[in-house]
């Protein structure tokens, strides 16, 4: 079988990010699953050995400098897939991990799926599947040449595979000398709570402008916290200030495929929409019948948000004793 090589996101500590179990699910379905593990000698460790417990069948492993930007992972990956010779190259579509295959396209003039959500493989070779017109279409792409590379969307693959005894292979990198940015300091923050993350969130309750005001966000929070989701917002809600960027859903911000999104006070613009439409289950609470987010919920509430969601919460928690 012919290897996939799955990009892996190292965070500061060593662990892996959360959307790694799906990446490498995703992986298996098309070829053998082989990490890529670039991180400095203080963590690569602990990451590999991960790596083989959520599946991966052998954990390439590289030497990188975290303190320059992106190049080096670029150049980890250049060798990875020169050694391999993958038919698909795999990394999630977060920020960083989708900047570092645009640039490896680039620079190996390979083909590039983005956002994808799933991946398959028919009697030509890797298909990558795309989700189109809000949710309504599955649409599929295959590459003319070479190998695939493809930023899967944070949630669309549940990992379930199932650990493998690790085998690691060091691979030589030899650095490209392209430029780059250099990290001169960073402090880590703390998240001030303990809901899920929003990226690979099983769960997830977004407010957006109709929310009104910073305050009023509490609510949405408060319904995020009885059905343990995460927070999310349209950009509207984000440009007003009642939440930080990092809680933006949509197309410039994060992609969500939660089992279940609920929309509050959303009217569902398209780049909205981008970010969320292949949730499992879509239920919006918005005053305007006519509202665009209607088309693709599930399960639609037309009235004020004020009055249905602390009903839906004293249900929910009346429910829960
Ligand atoms: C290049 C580009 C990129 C963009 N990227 C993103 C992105 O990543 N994410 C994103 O979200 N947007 C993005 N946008 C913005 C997008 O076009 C919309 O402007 C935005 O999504 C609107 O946010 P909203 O639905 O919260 O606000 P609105 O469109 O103003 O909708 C508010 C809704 O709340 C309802 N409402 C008001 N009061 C209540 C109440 N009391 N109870 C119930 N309902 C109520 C209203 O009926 C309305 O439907 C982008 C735009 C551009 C041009």
């Amino acid at each position: 079988m012919s290897a996939v090589i799955v990009l892996l996101e190292v965070l500061p500590g060593g662990a892996l990010s959360a959307t790694s179990s799906g990446l490498l699910t995703a992986a298996a379905r098309v070829g053998e699953p082989v990490a890529l593990v670039a991180a400095p000698a203080a963590t690569r460790a602990a990451a590999a050995a991960a790596a083989a417990e959520l599946g991966a069948v052998r954990v390439l492993t590289a030497d990188v400098d975290v303190d320059r930007l992106t190049v080096p992972v670029v150049d980890a990956l250049a060798a990875a897939v020169d050694r391999e010779r993958p038919d698909l190259v795999l990394a999630s579509h977060a920020v960083e991990t989708r900047d570092a295959l645009a640039r490896l396209a680039a620079r190996l003039r390979l083909p590039l799926a983005t956002d994808v959500v799933g991946v398959a493989r028919d009697e030509l070779g890797v298909v990558a599947q795309h989700s189109a017109l809000g949710g309504a279409f599955t649409v599929e792409g295959a590459p003319t040449f070479g190998t695939l590379l493809a930023t899967l969307r944070p949630g669309v693959v549940e990992g379930d595979l199932s650990a493998q005894p690790l085998v690691e292979q060091p691979i030589e990198v030899v650095a490209s000398g392209v430029p780059s940015a250099r990290i001169e300091s960073f402090s880590e923050t703390t998240a001030p709570s303990s809901r899920p993350e929003l990226r690979g969130a099983k769960a997830v309750v977004s407010g957006g402008r109709g929310v009104g005001s910073r305050e009023d966000f509490a609510l949405v929070e408060q319904l995020a916290d009885v059905l343990g989701a995460a927070v999310g917002a349209s950009r509207a809600a984000v440009d007003a200030g009642y939440v930080p960027a990092s809680a933006q859903v949509g197309q410039t911000g994060v992609s969500v495929s939660p089992r279940l999104y609920i929309a509050l006070g959303i009217s569902g613009a398209i780049q909205h929409r981008a970010g969320m439409q292949t949730a499992g289950t879509i239920v919006a609470v918005d005053k305007n019948p006519e509202a665009p987010i209607f088309e693709i919920a599930d399960f639609g509430i037309v009235g004020d948000l004020f009055t249905v969601v602390p009903q839906l919460i004293s249900a929910l928690e009346a429910h829960k004793k």
